[in-house]
């Protein structure tokens, strides 16, 4: 689509750039030293040696000049900051919740909404619950339970809404389980354990009047909230060519508020928030916000940061902004497609799913496949993925046995705004290069392994 591209459907950046941050490319030597130091943990490199780094998509956007000189219009006002009122605004007019708590990030806006709504022994029904989602509602002794249409986990599958609600088994465990049972439903849009695949907006509204029938309050984990609404402008019928802005409200209609990581849609490097539509739910969540993450003007965010979310968040629904950025992760994409490195179909909103399974089938699960195809990416170009496999889901609580997922993948994320094109080719390369070679790549082994979340910490050797 890039090269050759003369008309209509030729991309660029929809930015210039400003200001520029140096990146250094290693050399060779230097990266084996650095892996072996780093026992074969990426999460141990530094960043400055990490040319390319796809490690996530949170937190690592570049902010535009007018998110920059909103930076110096912070009111440090510890109640009522003018840039608290700014966000409110922003909010009510995009997705129109009327109250607004701002968090340090996502998972704070979590830990307020579950300590208000959730009981202990209570389920959490979500499409698939995100990590920090399940872990605070175990932590609240709550049960997350996932209800994805079977498409979400199958790579082959190209259903264009793969982050859906399964709606039969949503109605069947609301007809199974009493009312009182479920704290409430949320759905992640888009869908970040699926590979970040998108919500229908039919089916965000059929899971609101299942909700709404049976009295249970509808939340949108809305991270991903305009990447989710560009995808429905596109696949679902009835909404080409309607203003995002449009399609963004019509999913938030659909639900009591949201929880929000402002360090994924709202553009910016910290910050979220919690929105809600009952003003006595609000009461009760600024009790929990007070002691959480600080008075409800501020929750655990300079003045300046609210401002720099607030206009995030309008920027994120730029046309030009969604289009490239969802272009670029088909673009790269496109590239492993058109050297045969096999990845997971289609492309959701934020990353590149490669599949390690295809990429190294004559390594078994205990050598650890997609552990080791992230080790040679960094190797071979410094490029910096992240496990999504045997490593990151550890083992059974109760058996001690490992739990092996149903797919071993390397994700490579891709910040917002930060790389070009010219900087994805150069992924594309170093995954070609890799798959060449891919016959010689040899298995690892965990040299230590911690007793909880050990894909940060764990330490492993090569095998043969
Ligand atoms: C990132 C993320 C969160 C948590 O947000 P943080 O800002 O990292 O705390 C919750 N849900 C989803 C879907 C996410 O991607």
């Amino acid at each position: 689509m890039v090269a050759g591209g003369s008309g209509e459907d030729f991309r660029a950046e929809p930015f210039r750039i400003k200001v520029v941050e140096p990146i250094r490319r290693t050399t060779r030597p230097e990266r084996e030293r650095l892996v072996e130091e780093a026992g074969y943990n990426l999460f141990h490199i530094p960043s400055e040696a990490v040319y390319i780094d796809l490690l996530t998509d949170s937190g690592t956007s570049a902010m535009s000049d007018r998110q920059w000189a909103g930076m110096m219009l912070g009111d440090e006002a510890y109640a009522g900051s003018r840039n608290y009122y700014r966000l409110r605004e922003t909010v009510r007019e995009i997705m129109g919740f009327d109250h607004v708590i701002p968090t340090h990030q996502g998972r704070g806006a979590e830990h307020v909404l579950f300590s208000t709504l959730l009981e202990p022994g209570q389920y959490v029904l979500n499409n698939m619950h995100f990590d920090t989602t399940r872990a605070h509602v175990q932590h609240r002794r709550g049960i997350a339970v996932d209800l994805a249409v079977p498409e979400a986990s199958d790579p082959c599958s190209c259903h264009p809404f793969k982050g859906d609600f399964d709606l039969d088994r949503l109605q069947t465990f609301l007809a199974e389980h009493p009312r009182e049972s479920v704290a409430l439903i949320m759905a992640t849009v888009t869908c970040n354990t699926a590979g970040g695949q998108p919500v229908s907006l039919g089916n965000l509204k059929a899971v609101k009047e299942i909700a709404s029938e049976h009295g249970i309050p509808f939340f949108l984990d809305a991270c991903r909230f305009a990447e989710n609404a560009y995808f429905i402008r596109e696949r679902e019928p009835g909404w080409a060519g309607r203003p995002i802005r449009e399609v963004v409200r019509a999913m938030a209609d659909c639900a009591d508020g949201c929880t929000m990581s402002g360090k994924k849609d709202a553009l910016v490097n910290i910050g979220g928030f919690l929105a809600l539509r009952d003003p006595e739910l609000f009461r009760r969540a600024s009790v929990w916000a007070v002691l959480f993450e600080g008075f409800p003007t501020y929750g655990g965010l300079a003045g300046r940061d609210l401002e720099a979310m607030a206009r995030g968040l309008e920027e994120v629904l730029d046309e030009e902004y969604l289009e490239y950025r969802v272009g670029q992760v088909r673009y790269l994409a496109g590239l492993c497609r058109a050297a045969g490195i096999p990845i997971i179909e289609p492309p959701g909103g934020h990353a590149v799913y490669v599949d390690a399974k295809r990429f190294l089938p004559h390594l078994g699960r205990d050598e650890l496949p997609a552990q080791a195809l992230t080790v040679e990416l960094y190797l071979e170009g410094g490029v910096r993925g992240v496990e999504i496999g045997t490593v990151l889901a550890g083992r059974d609580p109760a058996t001690g046995e490992n739990v092996y997922p149903e797919l071993e993948l390397v994700r490579l994320a891709i910040p917002r705004r930060v790389y070009t094109d010219r900087h994805l080719e150069w992924v594309a390369l170093t995954l070609r290069r890799v798959w060449e070679r891919r016959e010689g790549i040899k298995g690892l082994a965990f040299s230590y392994e911690p007793p909880v979340l050990r894909h940060f910490t764990a330490r492993f050797r090569p095998l043969g």
